[in-house]
Parts: C-alpha cells; structure tokens; sequence
C-alpha cells in the first residue's frame, strides 16, 4: 500500500512536473518503442494501469501528503538515492578483497608459486632476469601464469554485477525517481532479454575478454603488470582513465570524420541508437570495439608503464563500468557534480548519441572542452532533453 501511494505521489509530481508519464504497469508487453510513449523502466516501477488514476492521484495529493510528514521518512527519501554511490567503490570490490588483511588476502588464497617467482614478487623483475615466466611454453616462449588474468576477468565482472543490481533497483525506482534523458523516443524493452543481449554482444565483454587473455599470457604488457606486489595504486588508476578516454576520443574523432566507408564498417551500427539505454553501451561492431576500446587499451598499457595487477584490474572495471553507466537512459544522482568536473554522464554521452557532432570523450568531457566540439546538455533543455538532466 505504501509502495502504491509513493508511486501515486511521484507520477503527481511528474504530471505537475510535466514530465512524460507511464501509461502502464506491463513490463513485458511491448518492444516497441513510440515518441509519445513513455519509458519503460518507469512503467515497470507503477503498478497502475489507467489515466483515471492520475486524476485521484492529484485529487488525493494532500492524504497522501501526510504519509511523509515524519523527518525520518523525509531523511529516508532524501538519503535512498545516494545509496547509488556504492556502486563506485563496489567496481573495485574484488582487488579491495584480496589485499584486504583477512581470510581473502590472496596470499592465503592462492599458492606462492603462482604469483611469485623464487618466493619474491615480480615487482622489480624484468623479462631478462628471468622468473616472470611461470606457467607452460608455447614452442620456444614460455607464457605468463593465469592467475592475474583470471582475477582481471573476475574483477571487471563482479563489478558489472553490482552494477547491473544497482541499476535494476534505479531503474525500478526503488531507491527514489529517476528522470529520462531524452524527452522522446525511449525505447521499451524487456529487462532480462536486453540483458542477455548485452552480455553476449560479439564487440563486448568477448572481445574484451579475448584481447585480455592474448595480452596477458603472450607477455605483450610492461613487466610491473604481472606483479602482485603493493595494493591498488589511485593516482596510476586516475592516470590510465584519462589516457584511455584521450586515446579513445581521438579514435573516436578519426571514426566520425575519415572515409565513410570506414565509419559505415565501425562505428555506425553504435550510432542507431539516438536514445540509447544502458544495455547499448558494448553494442557495436567488432571494428568499432578494436579501434575505440582495444587499441587505446593497448596504448595506455604501454604509457602508464608501471601498474601493478591490482590497478589494472581496478582501471579495467571502472573503465569498463563507467561506459555502461553513460548510456543509461536515466540520470544518476552523483551526475550534477561530475558535470561541472568534466566528468562523463549519461546526459553528456546522449548529445553525441543525438546530435553526433559534439561530446566525442566518454569519461571525460575535457578533450571536448579543449577541442571546442562539447555541448552542455543544459542547451536542450525542455528542447530534446528533460529539465534537470
Ligand atoms: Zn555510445
Ligand atoms: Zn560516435
């Protein structure tokens, strides 16, 4: 009954907002999507069914009013969204378990001869000293042992499924209202199919996964990112972040404004979506994912010289989280603040997917700011966009 009344309350102040509003509670009954139709997450979150309900719901404002008239269900509304904030720390969840002094430090877990080389960590040790060789040959070359891989994969993964969790709750509005990006044109869809689609896309997590093993076992990284030694390094994270969203916004530029051919074959299949949500974020092609994500993945390994594994892990799932985030559908509550950092949001990241000029960086907004192609979503405000985003 609560649940009801607070959704009531939040589609009154939607109507008085003039914001579009969900026509129904069925979340699976439609994939189409339509300009005057609202987004589905909303409609997911409300379990009402006719438009005769938005009149009671307005009439009935004033009793529904006095269920928040306690400051603890004042505070609690006001503190549920911020709950969203853990997500950041819980991408690095798996490098933060492992070194943390307990049952999990993964000197406990694992054993010597997988992470060290003589009983010594690889932390100084180059190729030529020898030892950083531990698992196996490949003809003449012996290959890097798996474990730092495995927990690579491991860590980006686990990340994605905090992520995914927090998001479901966003979406469904349980931790407070959320606001659609774009006015017009959000596409329906059903959760859990939109959510296989996203964890099977060929230019995603496969790839990834596929140029991560190849250049991990075939030793084709700096010798300091095999090394278990120190925790993760903040600064050397920061670092690899900004060279990655550097190298990708040039490439992303090159896509956009070389031969047609080469953007048909890239990165167009990306840029169907002019509205994107969440689940488009790896939905790409192959080329587009090597040129734009493996190849300033490639670079940033070879300029930020001296990661060990653990920020390598922690880079790779907040690079890799973060991208998702930018194309989700609704805003998140840490955004107004990354906004006037430069920092990528979802709003910034839907101008590009809208207007295709403008907004070529993706976690940061500051190769724009330089390069003079950024356009604040404020400028469509009330226009393409929704007030606030
Ligand atoms: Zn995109
Ligand atoms: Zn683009």
């Amino acid at each position: 009954m609560t649940s009801n009344t607070e959704a009531l309350r939040r589609r009154s102040n939607a109507v008085l907002d003039g914001k579009e509003t969900p026509p129904t509670d069925d979340e699976t009954s439609s994939s189409s999507s339509s300009e005057s139709e609202a987004p589905s997450h909303i409609e997911q979150s409300k379990p009402r069914t006719s438009s005769a309900s938005d009149n009671a719901t307005t009439e009935s404002a004033p009793e529904n009013h006095s269920l928040y008239s306690t400051s603890g269900s004042k505070m609690i509304q006001h503190v549920l969204p911020w709950l969203g904030l853990a997500v950041w720390p819980l991408m690095l969840f798996l490098p933060l378990l492992l070194n943390h002094t307990s049952k999990c430090h993964y000197s406990t877990l694992f054993p010597r001869t997988w992470y060290t080389i003589h009983g010594e960590l690889w932390l100084d040790k180059s190729v030529e000293e020898g030892g950083i060789w531990e698992w196996g040959s490949s003809s003449d070359k012996p290959l890097r042992h798996p474990l730092g891989l495995s927990l690579g994969i491991s860590a980006v993964a686990i990340g994605h499924v905090f992520l995914l969790a927090y998001f479901r709750l966003h979406q469904q509005q349980v931790l407070g209202n959320t606001t659609p990006v774009q006015r017009r044109g959000v596409a329906e869809y059903v959760y859990l199919t939109a959510l296989k689609s996203h964890l099977s896309q060929p230019g995603g997590f496969l790839l990834l996964g596929l140029y991560l093993t190849i250049t991990w076992v075939f030793d084709m990284l700096p010798p300091s990112y095999y090394s278990f030694g120190g925790g993760i390094q903040y600064t050397r994270v920061a670092l690899c972040l900004i060279c990655q969203d550097f190298a990708q916004f040039v490439m992303h530029r090159v896509e956009h404004v070389s031969h047609p051919k080469v953007y048909r074959i890239s990165h167009k299949p990306h840029h169907k979506f002019t509205n994107p949500k969440l689940f488009d974020a790896f939905d790409g092609s192959v080329p587009d994912t090597a040129i734009m994500i493996l190849i300033p993945l490639f670079i940033t390994a070879h300029v930020v010289r001296d990661c060990n594994v653990w920020t390598y892990m922690a880079f790779g799932s907040s690079y890799a989280n973060w991208l998702t985030l930018i194309h989700s559908e609704t805003t998140f509550p840490w955004e107004p603040l990354f906004r006037s950092l430069g920092l990528g949001t979802a709003a910034d990241h839907h101008v590009h997917h809208k207007f295709f000029k403008y907004n070529f960086g993706h976690t940061f907004m500051w190769f724009d700011w330089i390069a003079g192609t950024y356009r604040n979503p404020k400028d469509v405000w009330g226009k393409e966009f929704n007030v606030g985003v």
